[in-house]
């Protein structure tokens, strides 16, 4: 497989069907974090060919939230990492603002109005952040009536976590979207809406999950969320450094890549900096991705 890419990519919208659901990449811009902490273990002989750090040993991360429609239901798959950032975060985290969310919802033709439903696999500020927007001060939520689709163990814990976990989340994002009654907490196996189920794994965050869209006919589709960040890491020991539970982040790899290459699941990659559909096989020795639209 070629390696990533070390600049961000132009956007164009890509697009795929799974069953009911009609499938757009979108862009929320782009963020750069360290490449040992988003490798763990792997040494870095091994992992700088596939995802090349930039001068101060990062690597380029896409944000990459996805449009779902059905004709009935206008839905989005991940919120990417918003716009409340002062310039430390920006400098820290590379975070680069091209193509945000709304730009490339214009680019397809959705309005923020339009939108009915939000679905997030985990609650990480990377995850949810552009649900939110700051309005004369006040923060405020950006798609006015669309509800969060949230792991019940997420909103539990972005509201209140504790100093290892502070990190990853921003209690005040949930908590804007709570008030506003905006929150549904959801259990693993849980269908969201038809078609679209929710599977609660744990281990990179304690309700960490995979998002299963049916595909009727045809192999259903998978968001990876942060299970599988990229398509360069798709080997089960392949595990970032800020898992809270490796072990178990070990046993649901294993267990939903088997299932991918089995049942040649069509994946959806929030993280890769160029390939947002792939099918994962299993040749012998390791698992592989063929970039599919
Ligand atoms: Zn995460």
């Amino acid at each position: 497989m070629a390696a990533a890419s070390i600049d961000p990519v132009p956007y164009a919208p890509r697009e795929i069907t799974v069953g009911r659901w009609r499938v757009t990449a979108l862009q929320d811009g782009w963020l750069r974090l360290d490449g040992g902490a988003m490798w763990g273990v792997v040494p870095a002989p091994m992992w700088r060919p596939m995802t090349p750090p930039d001068d101060r040993n990062r690597i380029l991360l896409a944000l990459r939230p996805f449009l779902l429609r059905d004709g009935e239901h206008t839905v989005i798959l991940e919120l990417g990492v918003g716009d409340r950032w002062g310039q430390k975060e920006l400098d820290r985290y590379g975070i680069e603002r091209t193509d945000t969310l709304e730009e490339s919802l214009a680019q397809v033709g959705v309005a923020p109005g339009e939108v009915t439903h939000l679905v997030a696999s985990h609650a990480h500020w990377d995850h949810i952040g552009s649900a939110i927007s700051e309005r004369d001060g006040v923060l405020v939520p950006t798609f006015p009536g669309a509800t969060l689709a949230l792991p019940r163990v997420e909103a539990d814990m972005v509201l209140d976590p504790d100093p290892i976990r502070r990190g990853s989340y921003r209690p005040e994002d949930l908590r804007t979207l709570e008030d506003a009654g905006l929150v549904r907490r959801f259990e693993d196996g849980e269908e969201l809406l038809p078609g679209l189920f929710g599977h609660v794994l744990g281990g990179h965050s304690d309700g960490s999950s995979v998002i299963r869209l049916a595909g009727e006919d045809g192999p259903d589709g998978v968001f990876w969320g942060d299970v599988c960040p990229t398509t360069h890491h798709i080997q089960p020991p392949f595990i970032m450094a800020y898992d809270v539970n490796a072990g178990l982040s070990y046993e649901v790899r294993s267990r939903w890549l088997a299932r991918s290459a089995d049942e040649g699941l069509l994946g959806l990659f929030y993280h890769d900096a160029d390939i947002a559909f792939g099918t994962i096989a299993w040749d012998g020795r390791r698992y592989t991705c063929t970039p599919i639209a």
